[in-house]
């Protein structure tokens, strides 16, 4: 059912009761990322740390979610224990579908749970369950047994966290289901400091779909592009791994620390080679007829007679790059036996990936010694990479604890800080250039979704500030708009402004439908307002060195133009916030 208000659930996890509120702002934030935001403003607070029980942990949907094919994210928002600041995380599965048919806008959750907890949601149902027993499990462990507590399969969405969340990693994300998660910025600690180890959100009720022609019209023009044009086949096909061979094609893939944008051996990982040997099947998120979501799976032998047991693990492109090439691992079954083992502790892969590979190289320059990382690091070594993921998720000493709340925390301590490859968060796969290394180092979620950095940087090859701002600012806005109805943003080649403008009419929301890019600006300002108020000084960001050491197609980084860059984007930030320059 279409509201012009959001309907907002607020859990006090001391209490375990909930409160259902009313909200204004729908034709100003639509939802999503802007419902996000909208929230983090009203329930945060500013005066107190991110593991404080009173801070929010949000989750949001769109206007269009369940009306629209891969509409299919949900946007979780909280204070992040990696900088303490405002922070985004998007994941699809379920959870989106269920928090629709659960007849709510948002899930916010406040306090903590006087135990380790399961929270189930419904549209009818709110229940706190002690669940001491499942902490400490792992989180294929901890899946199994909650789907057996929580029946309801197809209509529930089950979020859990690892050990890392347990132990406040802010490398800890939350699984969402079985292959999606809200991975970056450790949005698991935020759980793990509620004392919530899942959260069971329950799409049992129905909402009636419009009357009229007008919709279904809309609806198949979605579905025929997404499905019968070749906008879409790139990433059923191979999916984002086919990046693998392109990337390294461009000197672009970061290997081994970054200490190489190309290696020889590369054909183990590509995508090629994961969809010939490895690939079972594709799966995908609820309400998306894509699938880009691909399966392979791992087989470990457990006893001599050639018994074996198998497991399977989804794959992209980014965890092919971060504890692949990253790491020197260059087979693809040992990536997805190291994918397993990040996946049971709950850790960002993307993060866990690229910290072990700054340990590797500060092992090997004497920086730190095997007594401090316990197992002794190697690139290549992916079984070793297996033992050093456990002691990254549990902190099982001062090194991986310190490791775990930053790389470049530990290279503080360590040194080595000139070869962390942090960029506000442990890189994203694309040694591109300039553009991407800004663009990821002070963009919002210092995601490379924020802004499609490399793929400018094919385009642009001249080295001008001022257009790459500009760039910024626009692509970040029309992701915002995007974001705020949860679009996949692999979507975003089908749903232009003008098809969403249709998307928003048909259903009823012709006032949001009138002015998207009003929207966009709102939504901007608004994240960025949050970010500000929290403490970022993004004038303060620094690029470590190694970034500017990267050779690739383009030849060398322009030092010069990467702190111009790095400067002008940092004001039209503070100006996007509603603030003067620093
Ligand atoms: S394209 Fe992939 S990530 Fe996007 S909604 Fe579909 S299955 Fe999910």
């Amino acid at each position: 059912m279409i509201r012009d208000h959001f309907r907002v659930l607020r859990v006090d996890l001391a209490s375990g009761r909930g409160e259902l509120l009313e909200l204004e702002g729908r034709n100003e934030v639509a939802g999503g990322s802007g419902l996000a935001a909208l929230l983090f403003e009203r329930f945060a607070r500013l005066d107190r740390p991110w593991d404080d029980p009173e801070q929010p942990l949000i989750f949001a949907i769109g206007p269009l979610t369940g009306y629209f094919p891969l509409m299919s994210k949900t946007v979780c928002a909280f204070r992040s224990p990696y900088h303490d600041q405002y922070a985004e995380s998007h994941a699809g599965g379920r959870s989106a579908l269920a928090l629709r048919f659960a007849d709510l806008d948002a899930l916010v959750l406040t306090g903590r749970a006087a135990c380790p907890s399961c929270l189930l949601v419904g549209s009818r149902q709110l229940e706190l369950r002690d669940a001491h027993y499942l902490w400490g499990s792992d989180v294929l462990t901890a899946g199994k047994a909650l789907r057996r507590m929580f029946r309801g399969s197809g209509h529930r969405s089950i979020l859990r966290i690892g050990p890392a969340g347990e132990n406040r990693s802010a490398m800890a994300c939350i699984n969402a289901d079985t292959y999606r998660h809200f991975g970056r910025l450790g949005g698991g600690a935020v759980m793990g400091a509620k004392n919530v180890k899942a959260l069971c959100l329950v799409g049992d009720a129905s909402f009636p779909l419009p009357e009229g022609r007008a919709y279904t019209q809309v609806f198949d023009e979605v579905h025929r592009q997404v499905t019968a044009t070749e906008m879409m086949r790139k990433y059923h096909n191979l999916g984002t791994p086919a990046n693998v061979a392109v990337l390294n094609g461009l000197r672009a893939l970061p290997c081994r620390n970054l200490q190489q944008t190309s290696d020889p051996q590369v054909e183990g990982i590509t995508g090629e080679r994961f969809a010939d040997a490895a690939l079972l099947r594709n799966s995908a998120c609820s309400g998306c007829p894509v699938g880009c979501i691909h399966v392979g799976f791992v087989r470990e032998k457990f006893m001599a007679d050639n018994r074996y047991l198998f497991r399977q693990v989804a794959y992209d492109f980014e965890p092919i790059f971060s504890i692949g090439s990253m790491l020197g691992v260059f087979d693809a079954f040992a990536v997805l036996g190291l994918l397993d083992a990040v996946e049971r502790m709950g850790l960002d892969v993307m993060s866990a990936g690229v910290a072990l590979a700054w340990a590797t190289e500060a092992t090997e320059k004497d920086l730190v010694a095997e007594a401090e990382t316990a197992v002794g690091l190697r690139f290549g070594d992916a079984e070793t990479y297996k033992a050093a993921v456990a002691h990254l998720a549990r902190g099982t000493n001062d090194f991986y604890r310190l490791l775990a709340s930053g790389t470049r925390n530990a290279a503080a301590r360590y040194g080595g800080d000139d070869f962390a490859c942090v960029l506000g968060q442990e890189m994203a796969g694309y040694a591109s250039g300039e553009v991407f290394f800004v663009g990821q180092a002070l963009g919002l979620r210092h995601s490379h979704l924020d802004v499609g950095g490399y793929t400018y940087e094919e385009k642009h090859p001249e080295r001008d500030a001022g257009a790459a701002v500009a760039f910024y600012e626009a692509d970040e806005r029309e992701r915002a708009v995007l974001t705020s109805m949860v679009a996949c943003l692999f979507a975003r080649g089908v749903y232009t402004a003008t098809l969403l403008a249709e998307c928003l009419r048909c259903v009823g929301y012709e006032a949001l439908a009138q002015d998207l890019g009003a929207l966009g600006r709102e939504v901007q300002k608004r994240r960025w307002r949050a970010r500000l108020a929290t403490g970022y000084q993004p004038e303060a960001v620094t690029i470590p060195k190694r970034f500017a050491e990267v050779e690739n197609w383009k030849g060398g980084i322009d030092p010069g133009f990467l702190s111009q860059l790095q400067a002008a984007y940092a004001r039209r930030i503070r100006e996007l916030g509603g603030q003067a320059p620093a």
